[in-house]
């Protein structure tokens, strides 16, 4: 191991050498899915003909702008959609998913999360317990809300689910894949078509699935497994660590074209939306996603393999299949969570001399420690360690635009730990 450029302990150095070579089916299995996911974003870009003219620039009202409406083809056939709509002007996942919401759901309807509280920024969207009331929350439109929480085990409580669609026949059954803040599994394509079989057998509901993180992660994705709407953010997975901003919504062409509607107007829909010279950002992304997501999930990987071999409580675990590209590493203190995202601040390539302090994020409800040094601001598929300071003092970290850089961050935040003797 090369240690010319990061006096690294060899302790530390040992043990990571050491967790490479147990990882090397974990590393093989992660290759063919990418391999796999590669082949069929280049084929969608072959079938659809993109060229250069698509990268073209467009402005004012952008009728007609052909890179982007090939943008939404190739989402669409990538994700399994009938449709898709891909676009820079979403300005983060939350937004994204908001506009999907807002887009089906109609004064009356229900909506049942069937994977218990969701993502923190989407409560204000809902108006869970009031948040963000007057605000046009879903709450606010007279849209019900109605949860079902995970089992004991953290997975599906299908039969729960089967109860409550029963008796309520909700508008749309809410899914996340990821896991958010919570030490909860990630879903597999596997278990969302096993909760879309349970509903639909008993009612008709719009699935929809929140799918950051996800995509890419395994060879299928939620559409694929009978879900009719998802969307993400092109700030992770889809947007390959190359788009600038954006997301994007897939899923059945019915739906997608109301989520239309919402995302710019009644009448005018998708027909408008300067592009501005994003798209060829946009094209990049997409076609190199596939890879990074795959960088990211070895960076994980590696991550929790060495602190579960230092004794910390890791999920994943090693071994254990992952359906998102996020690695949770129980900690257990104030104070290694602090000196964990300061090792992974030290080793960005972007924005390594300063130093993550804990403060109070808009949407959280506790501090929130972040430690992200990324080319593109907050963009989670690169490198990111974040942490809320509450009980049970986990890291969530994430991304990694290349197995070797992100190797290097996480055995600085090692030795991180290690100088302050926590390690
Ligand atoms: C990141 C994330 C969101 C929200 O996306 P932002 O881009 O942060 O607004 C929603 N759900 C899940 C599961 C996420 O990981």
């Amino acid at each position: 191991m090369n240690n010319l450029f990061f006096e690294i302990d060899n302790s530390i150095l040992d043990s990571a050498a050491k967790t490479e070579l147990a990882l090397a089916q974990e590393f093989s299995a992660i290759n063919e899915i990418t391999e796999y996911n590669q082949q069929k974003v280049l084929s969608a870009f072959i079938r659809n003909k993109v060229s250069e003219s698509d990268f073209s620039v467009s402005t004012g009202y952008a009728y007609g702008d052909r890179g982007r409406e090939k943008l939404d083809k190739i989402y669409a056939e990538v994700f399994g959609g009938e449709d898709a709509l891909v676009r820079h002007s979403f300005t983060c996942g939350t937004h994204t998913l908001a506009v999907a919401l807002c887009g089906v759901l109609r004064p009356g309807d229900v909506m049942m999360s069937v994977t218990g509280l969701p993502y923190d920024t989407i409560h204000g969207v809902i108006g869970i317990g009031g948040k963000c009331a007057g605000q046009g929350s879903l709450s606010d439109l007279g849209i019900k809300y109605v949860q079902v929480d995970l089992g004991k085990d953290g997975r599906p409580d299908l039969e729960e689910i089967s109860k409550q669609v029963s008796a309520l026949k909700p508008k749309m059954v809410y899914i996340q894949r990821s896991r958010g803040y919570s030490l909860r599994p990630s879903l597999s394509v596997d278990e969302i078509g096993e909760i879309v079989k349970t509903v639909k057998n008993i009612h008709n509901s719009i699935i929809m699935v929140d799918n950051c993180y996800g995509e890419f992660v395994e060879k299928t994705e939620p559409l694929d497994a009978g879900a009719d709407l998802m969307a993400g953010s092109l700030i992770k997975n889809a947007g390959g660590g190359i788009a600038r901003s954006g997301g994007y919504i897939a899923g059945r062409k019915d739906l997608v074209e109301l989520c239309s509607y919402r995302m710019t107007t009644p009448g005018l829909g998708r027909e408008v939306g300067a592009t501005f010279g994003e798209n060829r950002n946009m094209f990049m992304g997409i076609f190199n996603a596939p890879h990074v997501t795959g960088e990211a999930l070895k960076t994980a990987a590696f991550a929790g393999a060495f602190f579960k071999g230092r004794g910390y409580e890791v999920t994943p675990a090693p071994g254990e299949k992952r359906h998102d590209i996020i690695q949770s590493i129980r900690l257990g203190s104030p104070e290694k969570l602090i000196a964990f995202c300061e090792g992974i601040q030290s080793g960005a390539p972007v924005d390594s001399f300063v130093t993550p302090e804990p403060w109070d994020m808009p949407g959280y409800d506790s501090k929130v420690i972040m430690a992200a040094g990324a080319f593109i601001m907050g963009a989670s598929i690169e490198l990111s360690a974040d942490a809320p300071l509450r009980e049970p003092y986990a890291v969530w970290m994430q991304g990694g635009l290349n197995y070797h850089s992100g190797k290097t961050a996480v055995m600085l935040a090692a030795r991180s730990l290690l100088k302050k003797g926590l390690l």
